[in-house]
């Protein structure tokens, strides 16, 4: 068997075009332009490249974009200060600090202080309580991708059996919990998890949230499974001295002879992460209007 290749750069073009025409709509129709605001502390290089993408990105589909740049020594209060008047800022639908910041602040206490109803990130212990109890609140955008791709591919997952490699707060509970709400039966695997392949080898929904490059090989993938591959790591090019390239957590030439269906990395969850911040600012948008949420583009 050859798996097809599930595409999240196409994927996430079209998200993006599908928020771009509801944002087009809001405006015409009420008056109103989604805003994400995006604080970045320092001058960390890999968060510059981020809050870089996450503007031209915001823009194109026509969202307010607000940057706030605070230097590497702001003091705690100083930053809370920005939080606390975005919170209160009627045209900021959503907020996210770009982790990581500096050692002296804590991020749990950054996160904590954004409104729950503007964090965009969904990583507020609010939003993470609605959504292990069912309720509505906002996804965490990675995992957030990942049941969107799942569910073009698939459909109804109703009864299939998921495993999530990883039990991370940013990624791998919140994965088990969207998983567990579209009725699969979910194992949350992690590093003290025995018989990792054995586990791995039941799930037709395999999930690899890690950070080792080519963990899974084929013998852990069940035949005729979905693969889903979140890991990214950044090794020196074999080939291309002083470049780099990224790898995944799956074994991609080996895990496609048994896989139906697979994640390249990149090119796969990757684009689909700034896709769904940007649906959940429009999903915030919309909330604090009273306005329908968009479809297609909540969990
Ligand atoms: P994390 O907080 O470091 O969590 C890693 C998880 O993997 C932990 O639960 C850990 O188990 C588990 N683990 C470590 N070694 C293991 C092993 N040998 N066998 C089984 N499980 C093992 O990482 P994260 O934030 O969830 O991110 C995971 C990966 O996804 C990283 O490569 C990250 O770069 C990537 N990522 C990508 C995106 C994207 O946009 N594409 C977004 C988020 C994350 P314990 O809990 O027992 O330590």
């Amino acid at each position: 068997m050859s798996a097809a290749i599930i595409d999240g750069k196409a994927f996430a073009g079209t998200v993006r075009g599908q928020i771009s025409e509801h944002v087009a709509r809001l405006k015409e129709e009420q008056g109103i332009t989604p805003g994400l605001a995006v604080i970045l502390v320092g001058e960390d290089p890999a968060s510059e490249v981020y809050v870089a993408a996450k503007h031209k990105q915001t823009v194109e589909v026509g969202m307010a974009s607000f940057e706030h740049r605070l230097p590497a020594d702001v003091p705690e209060a100083e930053l809370f200060a920005l939080i606390d008047a975005l919170n209160a800022d009627a045209s900021v639908h959503g907020i996210l600090c770009q982790f990581p910041v500096p050692d002296h602040l804590d991020e749990r206490a950054v996160v904590a202080r954004i409104d729950p109803a503007k964090d965009v990130d969904g990583l507020s212990v609010v939003n993470a309580g609605l959504l292990a109890s069912g309720e509505t609140g906002l996804v965490s955008c990675t995992p957030l991708g990942c049941l969107m791709l799942l569910r073009d591919q698939l459909g109804n997952m109703s009864g299939m059996e998921a495993v999530v490699i990883g039990r991370s707060n940013l990624f791998g509970k919140p994965m088990g919990q969207l998983l567990l709400r579209e009725n699969c039966t979910v194992t949350i695997a992690h590093s003290r998890t025995k018989d990792l392949a054995e586990v791995c080898r039941r799930a037709d929904i395999l999930v690899a949230a890690v950070g080792r490059a080519e963990m899974v090989k084929a013998d852990w993938v069940k035949p005729g499974a979905t693969v889903i591959d979140v890991g990214i790591t950044r090794i020196d090019h074999p080939e291309k001295p002083g470049k780099t390239k990224l790898l995944g957590d799956v074994d991609f030439a080996d895990a496609a002879t048994v896989a139906k269906a697979i994640t390249p990395v990149p090119g796969g969850v990757g684009p689909m992460t700034i896709a769904c911040l940007l649906a959940n600012t429009l999903t915030a948008c919309c909330r604090a209007h009273g306005l329908a949420e968009p479809q297609g583009l909540t969990a």
